[in-house]
Order: structure tokens, then sequence, then C-alpha cells
């Protein structure tokens, strides 16, 4: 359960739910795992979330995350209740933590596992990521060794509907580890000042494909995202292009998003793009070539230039949500660049 300044993050939440289905499937009991410095607050949350069972690990030497405390803490863990299935997020710190766990308890892992299910007979986990270049799904298993580890993406899996009042067993345990003792220091947090993208939390994305052309073509996309009050997202070739930054890029190698309404711009839906698309409520797609296989996934499409319909579209939103021509303020505050 990965928490950040006391708040879980989103994505152990949704673990739990994947979670739920493996154990009603293995018959066992689904558990979180929650460490840090002045977190017993947050079982309550976790077990409103599905667990079970909470292991507790409350110590200020895991105030703030570090490969060295973090390993040791779950390694512990991990040898002590020999879990058969460990789920981590996908984050930046919980692709860090898997990785250094894996070769503390030497087992395997699977990285950014998209699509998760058991083998009962034989309970073998089956977990299934995009592979070679996202041409296919592999499903990888971990035979020989437990626990069978993986990362999972944010988002991918939708969490439950949290139950108020549901409890389940706390397990605490201690660490032995002492802060004189640790090789690493944390002695300040510098906060990125510059407003983030947050593309996974957006209700609504329009996003800008190499139909766009160049730097003209993305400030009007740019223009119907703030007319709509919508987040801005790119395709890979966009992003490459030089015409926006990688924090914006939606697919495999981007973010994983769930929006309500998802404006796909001049995006002919490569499979590397619809994976990190494609269960968004509603998929809006603008493309010229009536063949392109965005309008597979997309609930409305239409087929027509870009360069005539997004002017229009920019205009009736404005007009309905009075929403002003202030796009020099917003690519300033965001991050956009342009080459030209
Ligand atoms: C390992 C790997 C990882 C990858 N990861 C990602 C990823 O995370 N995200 C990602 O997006 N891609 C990723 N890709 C790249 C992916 O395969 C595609 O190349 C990319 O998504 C294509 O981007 P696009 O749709 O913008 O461009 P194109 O495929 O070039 O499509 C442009 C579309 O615009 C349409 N168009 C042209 N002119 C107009 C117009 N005037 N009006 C309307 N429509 C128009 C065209 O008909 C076409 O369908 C990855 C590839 C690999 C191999």
């Amino acid at each position: 359960m990965e928490q950040k300044e006391g708040q879980l993050l989103d994505v152990g939440l949704e673990l739990l739910a994947a979670g739920q289905d493996l154990a009603r499937k293995l018959e066992v009991d689904v558990c979180g795992v929650l460490l840090g410095d002045g977190v017993e607050r947050l079982t309550s949350q976790v077990f409103e979330a599905g667990a079970d069972k909470v292991y507790l690990i409350d110590d200020p030497v895991l105030k703030n995350y570090r490969t060295e405390t973090y390993m040791k803490a779950v390694g512990d863990l991990v040898r002590k209740y020999k879990p058969e299935i460990f789920l981590y997020g996908a984050t930046s710190n919980g692709k860090d933590l898997a990785s250094a766990v894996a070769t503390d308890v030497l087992c395997g892992l699977t990285a950014d596992t998209t699509l998760m299910d058991v083998d009962i007979d034989k309970r073998l986990f089956e977990a299934s990521r995009p592979a070679f270049g996202g041409n296919i799904m592999a499903t990888i298993l971990c035979k020989k060794h437990r626990p069978q580890m993986a990362t999972v993406r944010p988002k991918v899996i939708r969490r439950l509907l949290a139950e108020p009042g549901r409890t389940g067993e706390v397990i605490e345990e201690k660490v032995s580890m002492r802060e004189e003792d640790l090789k690493t220091k944390v002695i300040e947090i510098v906060k990125n000042t510059k407003k983030a993208v947050n593309l996974e939390e957006a209700e609504i994305i329009v996003a800008a494909g190499k139909g766009i052309k160049d730097a003209k073509g993305f400030a009007m996309a740019a223009e119907l995202a703030e007319a709509m009050n919508a987040t801005l997202g790119a395709s890979r070739d966009v992003v490459e292009a030089g015409l926006c930054g990688h924090e914006r890029q939606v697919g495999q190698t981007g973010a994983t998003v769930t929006p309500k309404v998802y404006v796909a711009i001049g995006i002919s839906g490569a499979i590397q793009h619809l994976v990190g698309m494609q269960n968004a409520e509603l998929i809006v797609a603008i493309n010229s070539d009536k063949d392109a296989p965005i309008f597979q996934a997309a609930h409305y499409g239409i087929c027509a230039d870009a360069f005539t319909v997004v002017p229009m579209l920019t205009k009736a939103f404005r007009e309905a949500l009075n929403t002003t021509e202030s796009v020099a303020e917003q690519e300033e505050t965001e991050g956009v660049t342009h080459s030209g």
C-alpha cells in the first residue's frame, strides 16, 4: 500500500481489487502491507478497500521511501509470512522496491503487468503484459520461486467501492534498523514547483497525434483542450517530434489513463497507444482516414480533416462552457514547448 506524506496512493487500493479476485480463486486472504511513520491510522482505509489483513510496520526510519529500509522491511516480511503472490504499484518507488525485494528474496518479477489471473490447480500466477513492442501479450509464469511478484500499472484495475466499517486483522511488526546505521539519509525534499501534468487523474483528455503535423496544429489541439477544461495529452510521435514533453505521452511507454472523455485528434490508434487509453469511458476520434484503427476503439468517430473540425469544436465549447482564449497562459504554466 504505497503512501506518500501519509496519504494512500490509489494504486494500492486498485491492487486490493485485483488481490480480492486472485485470493477468492485461491481461497486465501488478501493482505495489505503498510509501511511508514504514523501510518497506523490508514489501516481502516485499507480494510474498507478490501484487505482481510494488514501487515503494519510503523517506524520513524520508514518515514520517507528509501530502497535500503523498505527492501529490508518487505524482504523480512516475505521471509516470515511467505506470501504466494506479491503485487506492487508500477510507480517510481514501487518499481524500485519490487526489483530490490526480488534480488533480496531471490524470486522473479513481472514488470508493468496489465492483466492478472491464476491457474487454480497449479496455483500459478499468470501475469500478462504487452511484449515485443506491444505486438503480443505475453503471459509470464514464475514456476519455481516464491513469492510470484509483479508490478501493476496504475489505473489498469478499477478499485472496489469502499465498504465503510469493514475491518480485519492488523499484524504489527517491528524493524531492527537504526537511523545512524543507514547509508542513505533524506536531507531535504525539494518539490517540483512547476505545475505538474497529471494525465492519470484527468477526467477529460484531448490528445494530439501526428495528424496535427506541427506546432501550429499542436496549439490548435491545446486550444480545444482549454475550451473543454481538459488536460492535453499526446501520442509518442508528437512527443518525439519535440512538440511537448514526455509527461504528456499516453500509451505503453507513457501514462495509462481512464478519463470520462478522451478526444483523439489525428491519432492512428497503434496498439501501443491504445493500451494506454482504451479504458476511457467515452472515446471520440477525429481522423481523416476512415480505416484508421482508432475508429475501432472509439465510441464516436469524426472522419474529417482535424484542421476544419477542431476549431469548430473549440468555438462550440467556448460558447457552451464560457471558457476563454488564454492558451498562452496555459502553455506557460503547464510547460508546453513550441518548436517553431
Ligand atoms: C516499444 C514501443 C512503445 C511505444 N509506446 C508508445 C506510447 O506509449 N504511446 C504512443 O502513442 N505510441 C507509442 N509507440 C509508437 C506507436 O507504435 C505509434 O508509432 C504511435 O502511437 C503513432 O502516433 P500517431 O498516431 O500520432 O501517428 P501516426 O501513426 O502517424 O498517425 C497519424 C494519424 O493522423 C491522421 N491524420 C493525418 N492528417 C490528418 C488530418 N489533417 N486530420 C485528421 N487526421 C489526420 C492519419 O490518418 C493517421 O491515422 C510505441 C512503439 C513501440 C515500438
